[in-house]
């Protein structure tokens, strides 16, 4: 793998194609195709969903992520069903979900939420030289938290022996994009309900050293100033 391909910013240009599966029949003003809007949600996420089928039947699970490039890449134990599952070729769904908002309309049923979502269609690849491996774990570490990587042990052997990676190229996605106020219908503005938006963000709480922390040992900058949307920015 290219160091291009790990470079954690966005130096693809283009749209994604609109295709069979990824076109917006509902609501289809709120999707988005283009790279910067896909990549932003998925810098700004934590936890995605992976879409399978196993044994005949849809399974859907929560699992971390990282992005690098044009590449997500997920990883956990060999003996993860969906690990095996989708590394050996199985055809993967994977979503991530950002919530910005809560929105109370009127009605009950023009109750809604503000939100970015990304939805990614494709057939993962399993990673196998421990270089590319390894280079994956950093992507993926650094996703979550940038800067990491240079002062953690970095995996052994027996470590990446034991862990699963795939790499789910970034070809198929759609991302969708809810913003603004509650759109009531237009008899219902005449109520007096309040209506509006509640605001939900992410917030970094103050960070725990771990009891067995040598007392000296310095809080790094990066956990410092960790700020959740922003900490992929380039
Ligand atoms: C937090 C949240 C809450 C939601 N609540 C509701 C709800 O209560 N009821 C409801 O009907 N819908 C809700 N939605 C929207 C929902 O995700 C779907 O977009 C919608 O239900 C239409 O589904 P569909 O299969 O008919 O979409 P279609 O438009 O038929 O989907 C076609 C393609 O469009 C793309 N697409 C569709 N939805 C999304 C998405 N959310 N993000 C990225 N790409 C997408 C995918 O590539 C998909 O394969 C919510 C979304 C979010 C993120």
């Amino acid at each position: 793998m290219s160091d291009d391909t790990l470079n954690m910013t966005d130096e693809t240009n283009g749209d994604f194609p609109k295709t069979e599966r990824t076109k917006l029949k509902r609501l289809p003003k709120r999707g988005a195709f283009d790279r910067q809007t896909v990549y932003g949600i998925l810098d700004e996420g934590f936890v995605c969903h992976v879409g399978f089928v196993a044994d005949g039947h849809p399974v859907v699970i929560p699992t971390a992520y990282g992005r690098a490039g044009d590449v997500v890449y997920i990883h956990g134990s060999r003996a993860s069903r969906m690990l095996r599952a989708a590394g050996a070729g199985a055809e993967v769904c994977v979503t991530v979900t950002l919530i910005d908002g809560l929105v109370l309309a009127r009605s009950a049923f023009h109750h809604s939420m503000n939100y970015r979502s990304v939805v990614i269609f494709g057939t993962a690849r399993a990673v196998e030289s421990d270089e590319e491996k390894t280079e994956a774990l950093r992507a993926f570490t650094e996703h979550v938290m940038r800067g990491r990587w240079d002062d953690v042990r970095w995996p052994s052997a027996r470590e990446l022996s034991q862990t699963t990676v795939l790499a789910l190229a970034l070809e198929e996605a759609s991302a969708k994009v809810r913003t603004g106020p509650p759109i009531d219908d237009e008899e219902d503005y005449e109520m007096k309900v309040w209506a509006g938006v509640v605001p939900l963000e992410t917030v970094v709480g103050e960070a725990v050293p771990d009891p067995r922390l040598p007392a000296e040992t310095p809080l790094p900058e990066y956990v410092e100033r960790f700020d959740v949307s922003t900490r992929n920015e380039s």
